[in-house]
């Protein structure tokens, strides 16, 4: 066999299809993290796993990257930037931030400070959202986005909000929430700043597409915004109508949906122009893509565009539409959260142990006397070849079948079982090796790769940590992050530690297609480390607490110009005693009633003094503890 480099590690796991120019691998075989592009300073991976380690965190661990967060928004407003001026756009460009995609506090104040060169405000669609963007934004000029749904109190704050020279624009979702504007903003005496969803008729593509289409649940129609243009003129106050948004979805794959809705909604915009109002701002909502398989296709987990050919649509869009009417060319908003938090977060888990279908690759030699079906399964497995491989496959099933009734039947014993059993793992082995080496592989053979896929068990919830491949099937780049020197010689997929059936990943990225099993490393005793990239957007918030796995430790890492770097926001996750109070358990009374057991068992003599010390002392220290495994050593 051919020696294994790092460059088949890189190939196979398409780290630099998917990974930007942020991820690499080191000639020692670690994962090396460049937030600052390559050659400004990188970050061994496992070694700074190591060291945060050593501060007393544990995995899972959750590693948030400040520096590829200001290379997102640079580059995103840089792609504009060049986009105005390829075309003489004469408008601004204004980046905001939808808080929804990662609320934690350093994502967010990182975003504002990296942001202040390009003016990027905040999009808010809650109240306790508003709050935040209230305190955080102070960049003069930057915009406070409002969507969603508003009672008096959103209302009066974000109104209010213009005393402190905010720029908050309140976006009219739903046509019924006009009359309250309209009302509240009269009682305070203050002039709001307007905007309007449009629902447009062109829809998004992929897995996100609901917040689009005639009957979504956001946005006014047509008719409807012209309705609200009258309503508004006869108030005196269409001058307050400022800014023309949409929103087709999130992970939009194609370009093509991001074209339909920019020729509708541009044509939206030169007709509201058209009827007096004197619109700002054109904000373009989300959806720009992430390429999280790294095939640049039309595929869910995928997009089949570039930053740079977006904004280049965005801009010549509005600028087409504007130029033959004559109009002035608005500003023009983005509101991309995915793109520009996703790459910025990483999350490492150490495997647990491994779990293989068939524990020994050989049966052992055939015994004098064996069951008859165990004689022809050993027949089986000697004669597997390339040319009968389907053949073995199927008599394998039947003599597996056979034996089993025979069991339930009471003829074979259990240690025969337990050998029949073994014997049809090892068919099914050496019928997937032959499989791996043919051109085409018969339907029936297709599900062998991922039968006797080896299962890794991983230090992690898929439901905190990666909730969207569970809820969505949405594809995260997953690999090892070291040991890539070495040929991994198994195949995998990962298991997590709760106790659910779904708390799985067993679905990775391929240039062509999805995987149903990763290559990975045989354990060699040491902490074997997996790391979840692209992780950034949506992950964080959306995460549950099944089985009570809390919030994982959290560090934030800052690169110095001279390429060393710093550990900034170190934050533990959840403690047992944490998680236990979210569903209503206090500490006190937990320990008080098993303090009353304990008693009640060293009355009746159940257990010894020094016995119920060390139970005390475990129970304590589980309290304050990690939620999840710690690693000993
Ligand atoms: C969720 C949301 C966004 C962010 O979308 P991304 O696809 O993450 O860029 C933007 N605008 C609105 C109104 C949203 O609801």
């Amino acid at each position: 066999m051919r020696h294994w480099t790092v460059r088949d590690s890189s190939e196979l796991y398409g780290i630099s299809n998917w990974g930007s120019t942020y991820f690499s691998i080191t000639p020692n075989g670690d994962i090396q993290v460049h937030p600052r592009g390559q050659g400004k300073g990188g970050v061994n991976l496992p070694d700074l796993v190591e060291e945060i380690r050593r501060r007393g965190l544990h995995t899972p661990l959750l590693v948030r990257f400040s520096d590829i967060l200001a290379s997102r928004v640079a580059e995103l407003a840089g792609c504009f930037e060049r986009a105005m001026e390829e075309y003489a756009y004469k408008g601004r460009y204004r980046a905001v931030y939808p808080i929804k995609v990662n609320q934690q506090r350093p994502v967010v104040e990182e975003l504002v400070e990296f942001g202040r060169p390009y003016c990027l405000g905040l999009e808010v669609g809650s109240k306790p959202e508003l709050l935040v963007a209230l305190a955080l934004i102070d960049t003069p000029g930057a915009l406070i986005v409002c969507n969603g749904y508003k009672d008096r109190a959103y209302i009066e704050t974000a109104l209010l909000a213009q005393k402190l020279r905010r720029h908050p624009i309140i976006v009219l979702d739903r046509p019924t929430e006009l009359e309250n504007l309209i009302k509240i903003s009269r009682e305070l005496g203050i002039r709001p700043h307007i905007g309007v969803r449009a629902r447009l008729a062109a829809r998004g593509a992929g897995k996100w597409v609901e917040s689009s289409g005639d009957r979504s649940k956001f946005g006014l129609s047509v008719s409807e915004i012209v309705a609200t243009v009258g309503r508004l003129r006869s108030e005196d106050m269409l001058d307050c109508l400022e800014l023309l948004h949409f929103h087709i979805g999130s992970q939009i794959t194609a370009i093509r949906a991001h074209k339909d809705a920019l020729r509708e909604a541009s044509r939206i915009l030169v007709g509201l122009l058209d009827l007096g109002a004197k619109i700002r701002f054109f904000d373009v909502g989300g959806g720009l893509g992430v390429d999280y398989d790294g095939s640049q296709t039309n595929f869910h987990s995928s997009m089949n565009y570039s930053t740079q050919e977006y904004a280049n649509d965005v801009v010549a869009a509005v600028a087409e539409a504007c130029e033959e009417r004559g109009m002035p060319h608005p500003d023009i908003v983005t509101e991309s959260g995915r793109a520009l938090v996703s790459h910025a977060s990483v999350l490492i888990f150490e495997v647990l142990g491994v779990d293989r279908v068939a524990p020994r690759p050989e049966p052992g030699p055939l015994q004098e006397a064996e069951h008859p079906v165990i004689e022809e399964l050993h027949q089986v497995w000697t004669n597997v070849s390339h040319k009968n491989v389907l053949e073995s496959y199927h008599d394998a099933m039947q003599l597996k079948e056979e034996g089993t009734s025979r069991f339930n039947l009471g003829y074979l014993d259990l240690a025969a079982r337990g050998r029949m059993e073994e014997l049809y793992w090892c068919c099914c082995h050496k019928i997937l090796r032959v499989v791996r080496e043919m051109d085409y592989v018969p339907e029936d053979l297709q599900g062998l790769e991922r039968l006797l896929a080896d299962i890794y068990y991983g230090n992690f919830s898929v439901f905190q940590s990666l909730p969207d491949s569970w809820a969505m099937g949405q594809l995260f780049p997953m690999m090892p992050i070291h040991r890539l020197d070495e040929r991994p010689t198994r195949r995998g997929i990962f298991a997590d530690l709760t106790c659910d059936s779904d708390g799985k990943v067993d679905q990775f990225i391929d240039l062509r297609d999805v995987r149903n099993v990763l290559e990975l490393h045989a354990p060699d005793g040491k902490p074997y480390y997996i790391g979840a990239f692209l992780v950034g957007a949506y992950q964080e918030t959306l995460g549950e607490m099944h089985n009570l796995f809390g919030d994982t430790d959290t560090v934030h890492v800052h690169v110095e110009p001279d390429g060393h770097y710093r550990i900034e926001h170190l934050v533990e996750g959840d403690t047992v005693e944490e998680v236990l109070s979210y569903v209503q358990y206090d500490r006190r009374g937990l320990t008080e009633r098993v303090r009353l057991a304990i008693e009640t068992a060293l009355r009746n003599g159940d257990i010894t003094l020094e016995e119920s010390a060390l139970l005390r002392r475990r129970y304590e220290q589980a309290l304050s503890g990690y939620t999840y495994l710690i690693q000993e050593g």
